[in-house]
């Protein structure tokens, strides 16, 4: 019928727009390595700030005695406490809380979120049991873990750039998060140090170099995006400081801004943007994370449902709420294996009120769900080959046998199979099989709360 032939064409159309051929991969990697040039040549000389994070030395193995660690980056925020043993004896003893972000308080105001969150601290830290030893005389320290773009100006200060990810607290923007986490405590009464502030990139890459030293790259793949890797300190011509002695430096990239003619964007991507609590930023971010997947799924069934009659003659009410459709729910309905799609049946009932659908308009939500992960999982692909390139470890060199390791954490990586299976097939097209074998994605799982840890053990005011 009709209905049917547009529909099939409104996919069509969709497909070719998301396209990821290899060669436009091929762009994206080489403009993410030439806006990583830029971005570390000047500040504001890219989309990618490119930001020095004033880790110089990642994890030895030899940190000792117990330290915290908050990690504050989405929904959820973690508090956690491990007592590491020193050299040769690893993480004695962790333990950790997760206590959900209630929506007021990502759109309130600075004092009321961190408020909110030492308050967590302070419970958390009541109750501790035996396992856990702190000097006696000592200060508690803390590893802050905040996964939102901040400059940096020591290794536990930095002034917060903007908000991403649904949050949007404007008096928070130009603070510095430190001394804001820190004014918090101590109204709790509580005395804690934050020995460090990391993105969560930064913390990931350090959980990841303590348990593998090959590890030399950071990318999160949950609500948001975001990379970091280790560059030579000489390379980052906008560093007037001292050159470190270890000659390097972690850059949190914050490459969920990066932005180029190469992306292959559509309508609905940017009525998404136009529509966003950010527009024009964080472009990277909203093709290929979490938070917008299944958004861009809920705006391409929502047209089909306007220009099709898809689900029938009027457009189903709740499709048209933005954010409805979550990226669990999509990968859900993506992996639906059951013959009769029951899976996508029941989101499609339950979440989008819609009932009594076809197996064919199932299929079709599936295959809808299909070109937009792909898309994604290709370009989040092609920007690890860009820091690939960057570091020079995209191409094979004589006689090098050097295992690269890149860590990867978050929640759309871990539980969006398709997603994860597809982008590393993806990485091993572009690299080629023989490079492909010195290259290494390793889940670090969690690492950005024990690597802040790590990081707040090396910066402890007791060295
Ligand atoms: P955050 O990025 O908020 O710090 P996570 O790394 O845990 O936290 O990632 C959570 C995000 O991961 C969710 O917002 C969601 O987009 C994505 N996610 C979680 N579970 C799934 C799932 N089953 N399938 C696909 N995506 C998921
Ligand atoms: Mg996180």
């Amino acid at each position: 019928s009709g209905r049917w032939a547009r529909a099939t064409a409104i996919i069509k159309e969709l497909e070719e727009k998301c396209g990821t051929p290899i060669g436009k991969l091929r762009q994206v990697a080489d403009a993410m390595a030439v806006e990583m040039h830029a971005g570390l040549a000047s500040e504001g000389g890219s989309k990618l700030k490119m930001i020095i994070s004033y880790v110089d030395n990642l994890p030895t193995g030899t940190e000792k005695g117990l330290f915290y660690a908050l990690d504050l980056g989405g929904t959820n925020f973690r508090v956690l406490r491990v007592q590491l043993g020193g050299k040769g004896r690893g993480i004695i003893s962790q333990e950790f809380t997760e206590v959900s972000i209630p929506e007021h308080l990502m759109v309130g105001t600075s004092d009321a979120l961190f408020d909110y969150i030492a308050a967590e601290l302070a419970k958390f830290v009541a109750k501790e049991g035996q396992d856990y030893q702190l000097p006696p005389g000592r200060q508690r320290e803390l590893g802050f873990t905040f996964s939102f773009p901040v400059l940096q100006s020591s290794i536990n200060s930095g002034t917060l750039i903007k908000w991403t990810k649904g949050f949007s607290i404007d008096d928070a923007v130009g603070q510095d998060v430190v001394a804001e986490l820190s004014k918090a405590i101590e109204k709790q009464g509580l005395d804690m140090r934050v020995s460090a502030l990391v993105n969560d990139t930064v913390g990931t890459l350090a959980g990841g170099r303590y348990v593998n030293g090959d590890v030399v790259a950071a990318v999160i793949l949950g609500t948001g995006t975001n990379a970091a890797y280790v560059e030579r300190a000489h390379a980052i011509p906008k560093w007037h400081g001292l050159l470190p002695k270890s000659g390097d430096m972690v850059i949190n990239m914050e490459w969920g801004s990066f932005k180029s003619a190469h992306l292959p964007l559509t309508e609905y991507d940017h009525s998404l943007d136009t529509e966003s609590l950010n527009p024009g930023d964080q472009i990277f971010e909203k093709l290929i994370s979490g938070m917008y997947l299944g958004e861009i799924v809920r705006r391409v069934l929502c047209k089909i449902a306007e220009e099709a009659s898809l689900f029938g003659d009027t457009v189903p009410p709740k499709l048209k709420v933005p954010f409805i459709l979550r990226t669990p729910d999509m990968s859900a309905m993506h992996h639906d294996t059951s013959s009769d799609l029951k899976v996508v049946r029941d989101i499609l009932k339950n979440v989008l009120e819609i009932s009594n659908t076809s197996l064919k308009v199932r299929k079709f939500v599936v295959e809808l769900c299909n070109i937009v992960a792909t898309r994604g999982a290709r370009l989040a692909a092609a920007g690890i080959v860009g820091v690939l390139k960057k570091v020079g470890k995209d191409a094979f060199k004589d006689g090098e046998k050097q295992r690269t390791v890149v860590a990867l954490d978050g929640g759309l990586y871990e539980h969006y199979n398709e997603y994860s299976k597809c982008m590393e097939n993806t990485l091993r097209e572009l690299l080629g099989e023989e490079v492909s074998e010195s290259i290494v994605i390793e889940h670090s799982n969690d690492g950005s709360g024990i690597g802040a840890a790590l990081l707040a053990a090396s910066h402890s005011q007791y060295l």
